[in-house]
Formats: C-alpha cells, structure tokens, sequence
C-alpha cells in the first residue's frame, strides 16, 4: 500500500475528469517543511504560526519571524505557503500573553481577537509576513473570523503597516489575503465576506465544535463530535458557493479534509484546495486522482 502511495509523487493533483485540486500541507514549524516536501506537497496550505510564541519567555521580534517565513517560503521554492497569523488563547497558551483567565477559553480572548485589541502584536507579524513575501509565494490568513468588520479592521492595520514600510523604503510585498471559516456566522454570511477577502480556508475542527457545541477538547464528548454531522457538511457546500460566486478560490484545511471518504464530495463541491498532515498528501492526490469533479452533486448537502 505504501508502495502504491510512493507512486502519486511527481503526479498531478488532478480529477480523473481534469479538475485541478491542490493538494498542499499543513505544518506547524519550519522544520516541518522536510516532511511537506517528502511527501510531494503542492504547497503549504497551514502554517500555524503559533509556534513562533509558544514555549518561551517574550514576544518573537520582527527579525525572528521575518528569518523563519522567509526560510519556509525560500524552501517551498515558489510553490504557494499560506501562513496563519497569531492563533494564540483557548488551548494554547503563553505567559508573557497575560492572558485572563476565562470560563470557556475557546468562546474567550483569542486568535484574531487578541491580534485586533492589541495590534502592535499584530503589526510586527505582518511586518514581518509582508517583508517575508518578496522571497517566495506567500498567502496570509486569518483565524476565527465572524465579521465583515473585523476584516475592516485588519485593513486598517496592514495599510498602516505598508504606510510604515513605505517611509522606511523597506522591501516588501502584499501577499494574498484570506480567511478562515471556521465559526458559523462566518460561514452564514460568507456571501457578505467573500468579496472582501482572496480566499477561504475551512478550519473544520473548529467550525465542527462551534457548530455542535461540543468542546473540540473534550474526550468525554467524543461520540459527539461529529464533523459529518449535516449541518456541517451543508456549511461546507454553502461556503464553496459563495465562495465561487465571488470568484475566490476556497480550500478545507482542518482535519476533514484528510478523510477519503469525503475526497470526492468534497471535489464536487467545488473545493479548490485540500490542506492535510503531510503523511496523508499522498493518500488524499490518489483519491482525488480517481474521483470525478463534474457528475452532479448528491442533492443531500443542497440548500
Ligand atoms: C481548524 O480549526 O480546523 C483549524 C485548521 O485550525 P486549528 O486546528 O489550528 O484550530
Ligand atoms: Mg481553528
């Protein structure tokens, strides 16, 4: 079977009926980066970035994270690498952060929240992200999205970045900018977000545990915790739609999008992007390299 996986290296991500879907990586430090190229990612499609701040005394400075995405974005060599901005509060926590302590983390300060009332941390990773993108094919995202206004307000902030860069003559790049969808109010109004942003990106471990209530954590829940659950599935397709409408591009990048079951429904939604373990890339091109884009959707996740 692992021979046979060996085989899909150097293929094409490609629908038996000729649609192109990627098939890109997710990681979670730069030294993941072997194991994406390894195993033949596309590209990266989930840089969780929060390694930079976790286990540690203070903030990384500019200079830090400026070395580590461009090393990323140096290695991938051209292919695509979508880096998460700062996802930091609910399980993953850091000291120098002061974060308060809260009844229901998850439901708390973090993520997009913190980056928003505290923007100078905000500011010096996307200082950093957009020095970081004349070195390669950068695309940013941002996390827990749930309103057109938030993505207003982070706007402001990068044009306020690039004012900065600019009386510095410094040397940079605006990358690609998307969002995640991984609340249910960003999916209910991904109609309303989509011509606002490039891209989406679907964090199903989180849009599965705000959707059921039920803690993505929680190991008493289990049984539960059901991602094919219908009314997750139908955010999906809702989000693909809406998404095309705009003429943006959207992709899955939380856990889901590694199960096989799912790869041709997924491909028939219209998914334009798959971002999975880079164990499990191969696995996912060969399914995707047998399924079939074009047949008519089963009408079970139709609205
Ligand atoms: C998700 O929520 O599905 C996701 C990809 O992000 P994380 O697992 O880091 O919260
Ligand atoms: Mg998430």
């Amino acid at each position: 079977k692992l021979q046979l996986l060996q085989e899909q290296k150097g293929k094409e991500s490609i629908t038996a009926d000729g649609k192109k879907v990627h098939v890109y990586a997710n990681i979670g430090s730069v030294s993941d980066v072997d194991f994406a190229l390894d195993n033949d990612a596309d590209g990266i499609g989930l840089f969780r970035s929060e390694f930079l701040y976790l286990g540690r005394e203070d903030f990384p400075t500019e200079e830090e994270q400026y070395q580590a995405y461009r090393e990323v974005l140096e290695r991938m060599n051209g292919k695509k690498v979508v880096i998460r901005t700062l996802d930091i509060g609910a399980d993953k926590q850091a000291d120098y952060f002061n974060l308060p302590e809260e009844e229901n983390p998850a439901l708390g300060y973090r993520a997009i929240r913190i980056c928003l009332r505290q923007p100078d941390i905000f500011k010096t990773q996307l200082r950093a992200l957009l020095r970081a993108a004349v070195h390669g094919c950068l695309a940013v995202m941002y996390p827990m999205i749930t309103s057109a206004d938030e993505i207003r307000r982070i706007q402001k902030i990068v044009n306020e970045v690039k004012e900065e860069l600019d009386r510095e003559h410094a040397a940079y790049q605006v990358p690609e900018q998307g969002i995640m969808i991984e609340t249910p109010a960003a999916a209910l109004i991904s109609d309303r977000l989509a011509p606002l942003v490039e891209f989406f990106s679907i964090g199903t471990n989180d849009l599965t545990q705000y959707t059921l209530a039920i803690d993505r954590r929680s190991e008493i829940l289990d049984e539960f915790y059901n991602p094919h659950h219908e009314a997750v599935l139908r955010m999906i397709r809702m989000v693909m739609d809406n998404a095309h409408k705009a003429g943006i591009w959207a992709g899955i990048c939380g856990e889901l999008a590694a199960d096989v079951t799912l790869t041709e429904e997924f491909v028939r939604m219209g998914a334009d992007e798959l971002s999975v373990a880079p164990s499990s890339v191969l696995k996912v091109r060969k399914e995707i390299r047998m399924a079939h884009a074009l047949m008519d959707i089963s009408s079970k996740y139709d609205l």
